[in-house]
């Protein structure tokens, strides 16, 4: 199996969202990227990093930096492989900087958490801007909706995780040689704000939220998985980079 990590560029959010309601005042620029599997079963996609327009667009005090390189087809070409390749995608959560890359594989299946298309659709007023991208939502798409924790092919495990999103997942990748990986995508941001337990500032529940933390430590422990987390630019710059891969 070999997992490599497609950059997406960066936006900038304020402290306070990273740590929940700690560190208000300072904005701080962080990496987005997606994950992308070749397995036995297929090519797989988990996340699809923001898309520029609509950020430039819809939020742009995020500040976002985007080359033409950092977009979802440019990423895959530097593996070796065309959108119409990847044959599943798997959402995280539908907030836009996770979803932006879906119009550019519009004939892969989508798996998303039946939850998550609902709230995606019908969201709170307070979550608008984060499901402000609903270019994964057309007709044509094939939407595949999951529930429960969920094997989407031997050895990738979702885990569900809320807090952040209302059906927020994470991943965990079992390979047989061993060397776990895990991915909990939005339940905490950066590895200080995992170590020190506190959830983004963005989130529709925070009870369901500190308990998928220690969800994630659990499955950290269990598994002695390494963790990659999602949001952290000092982490992000220790981990290698498409077209550089993980062997698992
Ligand atoms: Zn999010």
């Amino acid at each position: 199996m070999k997992i490599w990590l497609l950059d997406s560029g960066s936006l900038v959010i304020d402290q306070a969202h990273i740590t929940w309601n700690l560190g208000c005042g300072n904005p701080v620029r962080f990496p987005v990227y997606s994950v992308l599997i070749e397995h036995d079963e297929g090519l797989f996609l988990f996340d699809s990093g923001y898309d520029l327009e609509h950020v430039q667009e819809v939020l742009p005090f995020e500040l976002p930096e985007q080359t033409p390189e950092q977009t979802i087809p440019a990423q895959l070409a530097l593996c070796g492989f065309q959108p119409s390749d990847v044959g599943t995608v798997v959402m995280s959560h539908l907030h836009f900087d996770h979803v932006g890359g879906n119009k550019h594989l519009p004939d892969a299946r989508v798996l998303i958490h039946a939850t998550e298309i609902a709230q995606g659709r019908n969201c709170e007023p307070f979550e608008r801007l984060g499901y402000s991208d609903h270019t994964w939502d057309h007709l044509d798409a094939n939407l595949v909706p999951i529930s429960g924790d969920f094997e989407v092919a031997k050895g990738l495990h979702l885990f569900e995780t809320p807090g952040h999103t209302v059906g927020h997942y994470s991943l965990l990748v079992t390979p047989q040689s061993g060397g776990a990986m895990l991915f909990p995508f939005d339940v905490t941001y950066t590895r200080d704000a995992y170590e020190r337990g506190l959830q983004p500032g963005f989130h529709v529940d925070p009870v369901a939220g500190v308990r998928s933390i220690q969800r994630i430590k659990d499955l950290a422990e269990t598994h002695g998985a390494e963790i990659f987390f999602t949001h952290d630019m000092e982490a992000w710059g220790t981990y290698r980079h498409a077209p550089d891969f993980y062997e698992v």
